[in-house]
């Protein structure tokens, strides 16, 4: 039982973070505004069942080992329909439901949550997820058959190899589709069993026209990642934390890479994994920006990228 002084605080909390917001929604429609875009696409954001999504936040509250033990106070904990708003508020044009099994038996029923997401959210992009197990194939082919216009997978996280045999049909189903995939394959924040450039290199070398996303631009093995997407032209890379100060502080990016990353404009794309987030999204703009790569490097990465890659794919 709440008693009426907690209400008015909880009344008076929600109206102090709902002032913050709009503040924050002005300043990221004047971030790209300035850059005469129509708005933003994020393809890192995570929908997910509201009790998955909740195991996840408990997980970061806790600092679980795979947070790499740093504190990680999530942003934005509004109910499901008020973040898609909130992302809407920003002027965010187009995003994703990034989710992902950690066992098998479980990526199928994801799917099927994420349709109906899809449906009652159109400007998320349908988004769809995999894990190495008998019957892969077939849902990856369901999903992509019902719309899906992304894919997630999640290596850290899932414990498997993305060469995994079980795997195969499944990745040349989606590089014949033509489908991204924002695949989580850096060791960061923290390492796991198949996390590295190395295993994504084998997945490459058999399906060389896969359009993987890297997530995270593959922190913190950036200019690893940065080689393989200089070996092949269908791999992208998302932003997702890359220069925020959360992440410089732990996995800096290599400045003399920096240069790289510029001549690869047209293959980097804004991620945020908002809400999942310790800082303001506003942040991730700003991190972007102050790397002065310039304002047309900027427009790319913030919008016109995924606007040609996912309206390519129709
Ligand atoms: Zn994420």
């Amino acid at each position: 039982m709440t008693t009426d002084r907690t209400d008015q605080a909880d009344q008076s909390d929600r109206e102090d973070q709902g002032g913050a917001l709009s503040a924050e929604a002005a300043e990221v429609r004047r971030f790209w505004g300035r850059l005469g875009l129509p708005g933003l696409i994020d393809v890192h954001t995570h929908f997910m069942p509201e009790q998955v999504l909740r195991k996840v936040w408990a997980y970061f509250d806790a600092m679980g080992p795979l947070t790499g033990g740093v504190e990680w106070p999530i942003g934005y904990r509004q109910e499901e329909a008020e973040r898609a708003a909130v992302l809407r508020e920003f002027g965010v044009r187009a995003f994703t439901a990034m989710l992902y099994p950690h066992k098998p038996g479980m990526a199928r029923w994801l799917n099927e949550w994420a349709v109906g997401f899809a449906r009652r959210t159109p400007d998320c992009l349908h988004t769809a997820t995999l894990f190495p197990e008998p019957g892969v194939e077939a849902y990856v082919r369901e999903a992509v058959e019902a719309g899906a216009r992304v894919f997630k997978a999640h290596v850290q996280v899932g414990g498997y190899h993305p060469a995994d045999e079980l795997l195969e049909p499944a990745w040349g189903l989606l590089a014949e589709a033509g489908v991204p995939v924002v695949i989580h394959c850096g060791s960061g924040p923290a390492p796991g069993k198949h996390t590295g450039p190395e295993p994504i290199a084998r997945v490459l070398a058999r399906h060389p026209r896969l359009r993987l996303i890297v997530a995270h631009l593959g922190m913190p093995e950036y200019a690893e990642f940065l080689d393989l997407a200089e070996e092949y032209d269908e791999l992208r890379l998302d932003t997702t934390m890359a220069f925020t100060d959360f992440a410089e502080r732990l996995m800096p990016f290599p400045r003399p890479d920096l240069p790289r990353l510029a001549a690869l404009g047209d293959r980097v794309l804004l991620g945020s994994d908002f809400p999942n987030i310790p800082y303001p999204y506003l942040h991730q703009l700003q991190a972007l920006e102050r790397l002065g790569l310039g304002d047309d490097w900027l427009r790319a990465v913030c919008h016109d990228n995924a606007a040609e890659l996912f309206t390519d794919q129709q």
